[in-house]
């Protein structure tokens, strides 16, 4: 018996190549899970659905707008007819400085991690409320509890941070339902949001913070969201699990 079998995981955000969500579809495959990923460009979700396996769905799916989260998640129930697992990993980042953030880019990064993340949860928090069980996974980061990083922005913190919040709130307010609602804060990860961008003095000075002297993987985040998908975290709720090599230490 594998950690997911006959569970349904809608990943949003997850057609990226090198991206976190992918590296968890696949995981979450390996370990039984039938996957829907969701991302901005029909063709790209199906491609790396297709590339996961047999029998994933890819779907195209802009989390800001509440009508496409709800399309795709009737669209999900009809094919597979559950929804056990939402992980909320869409996000963008932009690396502004206090003073160069404009409410346009406000709003952009605000509306793609925070608002994307209340709207998937809401549009399927009704089916999984009816079934009594549901595993709902929000990617904050580190940007949200040390206040930036290279990337990232104080919008972006403010974003990640207010993602923290929701996933508290929506984990004391649907306990009682069987949904159990947790954070993950990676910290550096190798990925396309990180990668590319990089002198060797950045990254030496990055792994300078870094306890464990090595950016992490996607393959780090994975694991810790098959932890929070699965029963091995059946009596953890309301957590922020931090997965950043010891760089809060
Ligand atoms: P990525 O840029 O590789 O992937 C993000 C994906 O989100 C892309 O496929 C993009 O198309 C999609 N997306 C953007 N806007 C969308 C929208 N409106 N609707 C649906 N999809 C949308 O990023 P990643 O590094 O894989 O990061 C995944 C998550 O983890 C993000 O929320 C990010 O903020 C968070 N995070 C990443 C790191 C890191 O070091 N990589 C650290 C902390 C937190």
């Amino acid at each position: 018996m594998k950690l997911l079998d006959g569970q349904t995981a809608i990943i949003t955000g997850a057609a990226s190549a090198r991206g976190l969500g992918k590296a968890m579809a696949k995981l979450f495959a390996e370990h039984g899970a039938r996957i829907v990923i969701l991302d901005l460009d029909a063709a790209q979700a199906e491609d790396a659905a297709a590339e996961i396996g047999h029998g994933h769905i890819g779907l195209a799916c802009d989390v800001t707008r509440k009508q496409d989260c709800d399309d795709a998640v009737a669209t999900v129930l009809k094919a597979l007819g559950q929804i056990d697992i939402l992980v909320n990993n869409a996000g963008i980042t932009q690396p502004l400085k206090i003073m160069d953030i404009s409410h346009e880019n406000y709003d952009a990064v605000m509306d793609v991690n925070l608002l994307g993340t209340l709207n998937m949860s809401q549009s399927v928090i009704p089916h999984m409320r009816e079934r009594k069980t549901g595993k709902l996974i929000n990617m904050s980061s580190v940007s949200a509890q040390r206040g930036g990083g290279i990337f990232g922005g104080p919008h972006y913190s403010a974003a990640k941070a207010g993602i923290l919040g929701l996933t508290k709130a929506m984990a004391r307010e649907l306990a009682p339902d069987g949904i159990r609602s947790n954070a993950i804060c990676p910290g550096f990860i190798a990925t396309d949001i990180t990668g590319g961008k990089l002198t060797a003095e950045m990254m030496d000075m990055i792994l300078e913070g870094i306890p464990m002297g090595r950016a992490g993987e996607a393959s780090d985040v994975a694991g810790c969201a098959l932890f929070l998908a699965s029963d091995l975290s059946a009596y953890v709720t309301g957590s922020e699990v931090d997965v950043n090599g010891g760089s809060l230490i």
